[in-house]
């Protein structure tokens, strides 16, 4: 059976913090592959700090260039409206095929919240999760969700044990746009782009 990891984000930028869960799930729940899927930013959202999908897009192709485990995907921002997470698994299920098992991955916080999101159920029934820590979660807090989720759907579920990179793309927008570096944050690639690009400068 073929293990694929689903990595979902909005990747305003792509980051280190990104790229190390990636690989690391690779790693840790030996994934054939992770494809990364940037989400479509809806229309009303955009702003001028907020980068196209065309440059989101093109900046995880550059950041995962290298690594022959991880690729992009532009399905998300193919799709008309909001691209919810299980219209996005139903079609990478199809597209893998019934032999492959579908891992998403995500950081603490995006999973404290999950059981929140649209066809919850479906989500936590039909696919895996490996849960990569991030600082600023509480150990407590998330050992309660996992307990509650893991007890009311039987998901399987993989904690990764990785260290924390404290990056969030946030950040890295709030010191493009002071004009601070950030070549620490994310790769030269990425960082060559934003710059040429006049990315999050406001
Ligand atoms: P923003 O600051 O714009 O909210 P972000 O840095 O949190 O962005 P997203 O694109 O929202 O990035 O994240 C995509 C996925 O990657 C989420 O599951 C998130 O939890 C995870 N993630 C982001 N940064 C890290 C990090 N430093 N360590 C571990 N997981 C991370």
């Amino acid at each position: 059976m073929k293990r694929i990891g689903i990595l979902g984000g909005t990747f305003d930028p792509v980051h280190y913090g990104h790229i190390a869960l990636a690989e690391d799930a690779v790693r840790e729940a030996n994934l054939d592959e992770v494809v990364m899927i940037p989400a479509r930013i809806q229309p009303f959202k955009q702003d001028r700090e907020y980068a196209s999908g065309e440059d989101r897009f093109n900046m995880i192709a550059l950041a995962a260039g290298k690594n022959d485990h991880v690729t992009v995907s532009r399905y998300e921002l193919e799709q008309e409206g909001v691209s919810y997470t299980y219209l996005t698994l139903r079609h990478m299920q199809e597209f893998f095929g019934e032999d492959t098992r579908l891992f998403f991955i995500t950081g603490t916080d995006s999973f404290l919240k999950i059981d929140t999101w649209r066809n919850a159920e479906e989500l936590l029934t039909k696919y895996s999760y490996i849960i990569g820590t991030r600082p600023g979660y509480r150990q407590d807090e998330y050992r309660e969700a996992l307990q509650r989720i893991t007890d009311t759907y039987g998901t399987e579920v993989i904690s990764m044990h990785k260290t924390e990179l404290d990056i969030s793309a946030t950040q890295i927008r709030e010191l493009v746009a002071a004009g601070k570096p950030i070549d620490e944050l994310v790769p030269p690639e990425v960082n060559r782009y934003i710059e040429e690009h006049g990315l999050y400068r406001v």
